[in-house]
């Protein structure tokens, strides 16, 4: 057996964003690019959910989602990949703080670990206030136990604003 082979697959929940050039369309692009990724599956997707900006700055709405992925690679490995696909996808970085983008990708937890280290963050420290986040990831994972967060359904998401609505 490979040493491929006897790695171990790892659970990891991951947000999507997007408020421009056809957001829907870019959402469902990146699922498609998840299921790509290297040693990786893509295990289930949330519907897509749209949501007022956030941060104050003038802008679309955003269409927001969550996907499950089981992998072999390291979460920092993993949010290189994130961040390959969200520059393939036409992201530039150095954009303004919570402005307008054709694609975000966020890793929100990987396993049970906590990581927190300048280039990665985990589990994502916006996830407890955003619903567009929690409600997301609570219709695909309801049971997931998010490290120093607690139960996903034990998190009241829709005392949250903005409100956000189901789309498809
Ligand atoms: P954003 O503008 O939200 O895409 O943030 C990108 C920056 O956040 C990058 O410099 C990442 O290294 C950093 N970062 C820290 N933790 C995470 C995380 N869990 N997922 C994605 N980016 C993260």
């Amino acid at each position: 057996m490979s040493s491929e082979n006897k790695k171990h697959w790892y659970p990891a929940y991951v947000g999507l964003g997007s408020n421009l050039h056809d957001p829907a369309h870019q959402v469902e692009t990146a699922f498609e690019l998840l299921g790509e990724i290297r040693a990786t599956h893509l295990i289930s997707r949330s519907s897509l959910y749209g949501s007022a900006p956030f941060g104050g700055v003038q802008q679309p709405d955003f269409i927001n989602a969550v996907a499950s992925l089981l992998t072999q690679l390291s979460a920092q490995e993993l949010l290189r990949e994130l961040q390959r696909i969200e520059g393939e996808r036409g992201r530039e970085r150095g954009e303004v703080r919570w402005g307008p983008r054709v694609l975000d990708l966020d890793l929100l937890v990987y396993s049970n670990q906590k990581i927190d280290e300048p280039e990665l963050c985990v589990p994502h420290p916006g996830i407890g206030e955003r619903n567009f986040v929690l409600l997301p990831l609570g219709e695909i994972a309801p049971e997931l136990d998010i490290p120093g967060l607690g139960r996903i359904a034990s998190l009241d998401a829709d005392s949250i604003e903005p409100k956000i609505s189901r789309i498809g």
